[in-house]
């Protein structure tokens, strides 16, 4: 309690955060903002916190001769040896005595300490305070349920406000490379396809953290142990690399089919009247791109008449091309 009681008091250090920040306090679980709060009013009590700065004081102070005792023990005892050795009296010389002054200050300290000790347990505060410590069962049972409840929300409100500033990103490169295919700029949809499999890839990674998260902490636990026993740790590595290569090819994939595949995006072309090469708007029936030159029909091979590039099936006889 005394590291929090002074901890405004004993921090000096530029940036230094005080856990008594309002804006913190309000932010945190009733339980620990009735505690938060009764500190802070025992840390601007100025009875308590003499009470608290004597006793680090005298514990210190303690320290330090408990430390000088120490050296003047060992030199004590090195002389003594020195003495043992010259066969004189080991008792009768200035090292004991200091020894003794400093046992008896050590002695005079510990009872200081202890007095402000039995002080600051008096003190009704302190007292109160331990009363927040020490709940009963049922807000005991109650704080243990709400952190737990808040230790599983807590990843997915963390996703949530990344996915916030990551899906945006995303959504602007994913509208910009859908536009370009539409208007067949392939240098654009190149850049665009790629800036999205980029913006994506913070957003799988969170999504992957989040499943880790989830996935109980004991799982992966049996699992290394099983593969341990069997001495198939590598096998895991291989996992890992395996895994890894099929999520990628797979995004590979599904942007080819999504995005880069020609025969879908003639048939967008062609729905909107569009040529099939360039994209420009075509007169009616025209049966070249007045744009780019390129052919808009091709013959059938069932019943030789001419049909739309890039339709699926015939316009006369509907087989399938
Ligand atoms: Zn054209
Ligand atoms: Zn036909």
């Amino acid at each position: 309690m005394q590291p929090l009681i002074l901890a405004d008091r004993n921090n000096a250090r530029y940036r230094y955060e005080s856990p008594f920040d309002e804006q913190k306090i309000s932010r945190m679980h009733p339980a620990s903002r009735e505690f938060y709060e009764q500190v802070k009013s025992l840390a601007q009590n100025k009875e308590l916190s003499a009470l608290f700065l004597s006793r680090q004081k005298t514990v210190d102070e303690r320290e330090k001769t408990q430390k000088s005792f120490d050296k003047a023990k060992k030199s004590y005892d090195t002389q003594l040896l020195e003495n043992i050795a010259n066969a004189t009296n080991p008792g009768d010389n200035a090292t004991s005595t200091t020894a003794r002054e400093y046992s008896q200050k050590i002695e005079r300290l510990t009872a200081q300490v202890r007095n402000t000790e039995q002080q600051i347990h008096a003190h009704l505060g302190i007292q109160k305070l331990w009363g927040i410590i020490t709940p009963d069962d049922a807000a005991r049972n109650q704080v243990v349920a709400d952190f737990k409840m808040f230790q599983f929300w807590f990843p997915l409100k963390e996703l949530a406000w990344q996915l916030l500033f990551l899906l945006p990103i995303f959504g602007v490169f994913y509208a910009w490379s859908i536009r370009s295919v539409k208007k067949g700029n392939p240098i654009q949809t190149l850049i665009a396809s790629h800036l999205m499999v980029i913006a994506s890839l913070p957003i799988i990674l969170k999504m992957i953290e989040l499943v880790l998260d989830i996935i109980p902490k004991h799982f992966f636990k049996n699992l290394f142990k099983i593969l341990q026993s069997l001495h198939l740790m590598a096998l895991w590595h291989y996992f890992i690399i395996f895994g890894s290569i099929a999520v990628g090819l797979f995004l590979v994939y599904f942007i080819q089919r999504k995005v880069f595949n020609r025969q879908k995006v003639m048939q967008k072309r062609l729905m909107r009247g569009g040529c099939t090469t360039c994209s420009k708007k075509l007169p009616p029936s025209a049966i070249f791109c007045p744009f780019c030159g390129s052919g808009q029909r091709t013959v059938c091979v069932a019943c030789g008449k001419e049909t739309p590039v890039g339709g699926l099936h015939c316009i006369h006889c509907g087989t399938s091309r």
